[in-house]
C-alpha cells in the first residue's frame, strides 16, 4: 500500500530511485506527485522544432519522414540516421550501431537531447526516445493530434517518459490518487468563492490533462494552496511577534534624539521624517514593533536607524545594530561614534554624561577589548552596541535589550533576528532594514512576516551617478578611456573603486570563497565556457604597473584579517588611498562620498541588483558619480542587454523587478526553492502579485478569526509541513 511517504525506491526500484533522487531530488511518493509537467506538447502543434536553439536539451515531438542505415566508413559500426519533422521544421537524429534503426517513416516520438547543429541543421546525436502510439483508426484522429503529452523536467538519466511511467506506476486513475492524497488544504468556503477544482482534480489534471483549460484551472488552483499556506505560515509569524508585549520606549523631546537632530549636518529628508515618525510612534507603544524598511540605495536608512536608536536608549533601553560585515559595523560605528561626538562616549574623560556609549563587538576582537565590551553591554552602560554575528553569541547579554535594528537584512535569517530578539528581557522592537528596494511580491512572500516602510526620496544635493557600459570586445580603446577617467578623478580630488568577482590568491577561489560575499551571486549565465572571473590581486597588479601607475591603490578583500580591512577602509575613508580595488566587501552599505568613480570588471558575473548595491558606493556625495560596467559579453547578447538596462536606469524598484526576471525564482525565495521539492513549485513572484494580495489578505483573515489554526486542520498541517521542512529553511533564513 502506498503513501505519499513511501520511498521511491519501492516504486520504480533502487538505480532509478537513486538517480531520481540525486538529480531530481524526488525521494518520496509525494516528491513525484509534485513533480509538476513543464510543459505540454501536443502532436498537432507545428512549430516546437524551429524554436529551437543550439545547445538547448529538450524534450521534442515529431514524426519519422526519413530512416536510413549504413556502415560507417572510418570507423566500424554502423550509423542510422533519421529526419523527424513536426510539420514546419525537422531535424537529424543519428543513432549508432543500429540502435533504433526501426523507426519507421510515419513514426512518432519523443525525442530527447542536447541540440547540435550539422550542416546547417539541427541535430540531436543519438537522443532518447519514445515511441508513441500510431493512430488507430478506429480512435478519434483529431483527438489524437490534439492530446496534451505531459513534458516533465527531466535529466541526464531520467526521462521525462520514465517520470511518466513511474507516475503510473504509482497512480492509474483518479480513485488511487484521491485514495493517497492528503486532505485539501483549501477551506471549502475559500475554494467555492475563488472557483478552484478540488486538489485531486487538480492534480489529476496536471498529469493527465484533456484540455488547456483543465491545465489552467489545475495551475490557478494549485497556486493558490502555495501562496496561501505561505501567507499563513508568515502571518502566524507576525500575530506570534507581537502577541507578547513589549516595553513602550516613547519619544522624549530634548533628550539624544534631538542631539541627533542638532548634530547632523544635513536636515533630514521629508521621507526621512515621515518614515522617523511612524516608527517613533510603534517604539513608543508597548506591543513591539515588527518592520521592514526598503529604501533605494543612499536613500539614508542608518540616520533613520539612528534617530529610532537614540529614543530608545532615551527611554532608558538599549539599541543593537546587526551588520552583515564587520567592514559596514565597524563603518557604522565610526560614523555614529562621530556622529554623537561627546553623547556617544558617556563615562569617558571627554565624554558627555547625559549621552550614551556607543559599543562595537565584532568576532575578530581580542579577547580583553571583546570582554570590555561585553561588560559594557551586560551592565547597561553601552546604549547602542553595534556589531556582526558576534552580537549573537552566548555571552552577549544585555542589561536590558529596547531595540533591535538589523541592518541589510538579507544576509540575516529569521533565525539570526530571534537570536538577537531572545536576549530582551521582553520582546523588543525589531526594525530591518532592506539593501535596495524590494518588488511588492518579495516583500509579501520573503519578508512576509514583516509590515513594510518605504523610503524612496533620495537627499537633495546629490550629484547622481551615471553609468555605462564597456564592451571591451568591440570596443577596446573604451577601456583605456575608463582608466583616464579614473586619473581624472583623481586628478580632481575624488577617489576611486575597482570592483573584481574574484580575489585571486588561490587559482581555483570564486567569489563563493569570499567570506563576506553575498550568497546570491551572479545570475547563472548561459553555460558556455569562460575564462576565470578577473581577480582583485591580477587587476590590482596591472594597473600598478600600466594604466593608473604611481597612483596610490590598495585592495580589500573578504580573506584580508578584520585587521587590516578595517584599516584599509580607515584610510580610504581618510583619503590616503586613491584606488581601491574590491571584491564586493564593498558592495554593501560602505560610505565614502568622495568616491566618485567605480569600475566593475567582469559586470556579466554580478546580479542586477548586486551592480545597483556596488554603484550605490560612488552616489553618495556632491559630486556627481560615474559607474563603468566592463564587459566581455557582446552588446547583443541578453547579458549585454542586461547590462545596459542596469546603466539606464537608476530606479531600484525597476531594477528589482528586472532582476527577478533575471534570477529563477528559487534563487530569490532562497536556495530551498530550487530543488524540486520546494513548496513554491508554480507560484512566480514576477505574475502571480494579484494572487499573492489576496492570499495574504484570505490568510490575514483567516488567522483573525482562528489564530491557533483549530477549525482548518488540513490547513494546519500545510503549514506545519512548510515550518518543519528542513529544505524550507529559506523562510528561517529572510
Ligand atoms: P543607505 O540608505 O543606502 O543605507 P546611508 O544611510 O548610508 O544610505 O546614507 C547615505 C549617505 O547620505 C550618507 O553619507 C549619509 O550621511 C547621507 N545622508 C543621509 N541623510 C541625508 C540627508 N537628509 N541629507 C543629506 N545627506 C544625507
Ligand atoms: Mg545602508
Amino acid at each position: 500500500m502506498l503513501t505519499l511517504d513511501t520511498p521511491l525506491a519501492r516504486v520504480v526500484g533502487d538505480k532509478t530511485a537513486k538517480a531520481m533522487a540525486e538529480q531530481l531530488s524526488l525521494r518520496t511518493v509525494r516528491d513525484l506527485v509534485r513533480h509538476y509537467p513543464a510543459r505540454y506538447a501536443r502532436r498537432g502543434d507545428m512549430t516546437k522544432l524551429t524554436d529551437l536553439q543550439v545547445g538547448d536539451r529538450v524534450t521534442v515531438l515529431g514524426q519519422v519522414k526519413t530512416s536510413s542505415t549504413r556502415q560507417m566508413k572510418q570507423k566500424r559500426g554502423s550509423i542510422t540516421e533519421v529526419t523527424v519533422g513536426d510539420g514546419a521544421g525537422s531535424m537529424r537524429l543519428v543513432f549508432f550501431n543500429h540502435k533504433h534503426a526501426h523507426l519507421g517513416v510515419g513514426t512518432w516520438g519523443l525525442f530527447a537531447g542536447t541540440v547540435s547543429m550539422w550542416n546547417g541543421n539541427l541535430q540531436f546525436s543519438h537522443p532518447d526516445c519514445q515511441v508513441l502510439d500510431s493512430p488507430d483508426p478506429h480512435t478519434d484522429a483529431e483527438r489524437w493530434a490534439t492530446e496534451l503529452l505531459p513534458i516533465y523536467p527531466a535529466s541526464r538519466t531520467v526521462s521525462s517518459w520514465v517520470l511518466q511511467k513511474s507516475l503510473q506506476l504509482v497512480f492509474d486513475d483518479r480513485a488511487t490518487l484521491e485514495g493517497l492524497l492528503e486532505d485539501d488544504p483549501l477551506p471549502a468556503e475559500l475554494r467555492r468563492r475563488y472557483d478552484l477544482v478540488p486538489l485531486a482534480q487538480a492534480i489529476w489534471d496536471k498529469h493527465h490533462p484533456e484540455t488547456d483549460e483543465a491545465v489552467e484551472r489545475a495551475d490557478a488552483r494549485l497556486k493558490w494552496d502555495e501562496a496561501l499556506v505561505l501567507q499563513v505560515t508568515l502571518g502566524a509569524r507576525r500575530i506570534a511577534a507581537t502577541r507578547e508585549p513589549g516595553i513602550a520606549r516613547p519619544l522624549r523631546s530634548g533628550g539624544l534624539v534631538d542631539a541627533v537632530d542638532a548634530a547632523l549636518p544635513f536636515s533630514l529628508t521629508d521621507g526621512q521624517r515621515e518614515v522617523g515618525d511612524a516608527l517613533a510612534a510603534e517604539i513608543g507603544r508597548e506591543q513591539p514593533m515588527h518592520r521592514l524598511l526598503q529604501g533605494e540605495v543612499g536613500s539614508g536608512k542608518t540616520v533613520v536607524a539612528l534617530r529610532a536608536m537614540a529614543q530608545v536608549v532615551d527611554a532608558g533601553g538599549q539599541a543593537a545594530l546587526l551588520a552583515p560585515t564587520e567592514v559596514l559595523a565597524a563603518q557604522h560605528a565610526r560614523g555614529i561614534g562621530a556622529l554623537l561626538g561627546p553623547l556617544g562616549k558617556a563615562g569617558e574623560l571627554d565624554g558627555d554624561p547625559a549621552g550614551t556609549r556607543v559599543t562595537l563587538l565584532t568576532g575578530s576582537q581580542k579577547a580583553a577589548v571583546r570582554r570590555a565590551g561585553r561588560a559594557e553591554v551586560a551592565d547597561g552602560r553601552a546604549g547602542i552596541v553595534i556589531g556582526t554575528h558576534a552580537l549573537l553569541q552566548e555571552g552577549v547579554d544585555f542589561a536590558d535589550l529596547g531595540l533591535v535594528v538589523v541592518d541589510e537584512q538579507h544576509r540575516f535569517g529569521v533565525e539570526q533576528r530571534d537570536a538577537l530578539r531572545a536576549k530582551g528581557n521582553r520582546p523588543p522592537h525589531v526594525l530591518v532594514m532592506t539593501a535596495t528596494p524590494i518588488p511588492r511580491t518579495v516583500a509579501m512572500t520573503v519578508y512576509g512576516d514583516l509590515e513594510t516602510l518605504t523610503l524612496r526620496q533620495l537627499p537633495a544635493g546629490r550629484g547622481g551617478v551615471s553609468s555605462s557600459v564597456v564592451p571591451v570586445k568591440e570596443k577596446p580603446t573604451w577601456l583605456d578611456r575608463a582608466w583616464q577617467r579614473v586619473r581624472e578623478e583623481v586628478a580632481a580630488g575624488r577617489q576611486a573603486y575597482v570592483v573584481c568577482p574574484r580575489i585571486g590568491e588561490d587559482p581555483t577561489d570564486d567569489a563563493g570563497a569570499d567570506a563576506e560575499l553575498d550568497d546570491e551571486g551572479a545570475p547563472p549565465d548561459d553555460g558556455s565556457a569562460k575564462r576565470a572571473p578577473l581577480a582583485v590581486l591580477d587587476v590590482a597588479e596591472q594597473l600598478r604597473a600600466g594604466p593608473l601607475a604611481g597612483l596610490r591603490l590598495e585592495v580589500l578583500h573578504g580573506k584580508m584579517t578584520p585587521e587590516d580591512k578595517e584599516a584599509r577602509m580607515r584610510a580610504f575613508a581618510a583619503r590616503e588611498v586613491d584606488v581601491l580595488v574590491a571584491t564586493t566587501v564593498v558592495e554593501v552599505g560602505v560610505d565614502v562620498p568622495n568616491a566618485t568613480v567605480m569600475v566593475v570588471m567582469d559586470a556579466d558575473r554580478f546580479g542586477v541588483s548586486q551592480l545597483h548595491q556596488l554603484r550605490g558606493r560612488v552616489a553618495r556625495g556632491a559630486h556627481a558619480g560615474l559607474c563603468l560596467l566592463v564587459t566581455e559579453a557582446p552588446t547583443s547578447s541578453p547579458t549585454g542587454t542586461r547590462l545596459a538596462q542596469v546603466a539606464a536606469t537608476t530606479d531600484g524598484f525597476e531594477l528589482a523587478r528586472l532582476d527577478l526576471e533575471t534570477r529563477r525564482e528559487g534563487d530569490v525565495l532562497g536556495k530551498a526553492q530550487s530543488g524540486s521539492r520546494s513548496t513554491v513549485r508554480l507560484l512566480s513572484l514576477l505574475r502571480d502579485e494579484e494572487l499573492i494580495s489576496t492570499a495574504r489578505a484570505e490568510a490575514s483573515a483567516i488567522l483573525a478569526a482562528d489564530p491557533d489554526l483549530s477549525d482548518h486542520p488540513e490547513l494546519a498541517a500545510a503549514v506545519q509541513a512548510l515550518t518543519a521542512d528542513d529544505r524550507a529553511d529559506w523562510l528561517e533564513r529572510t
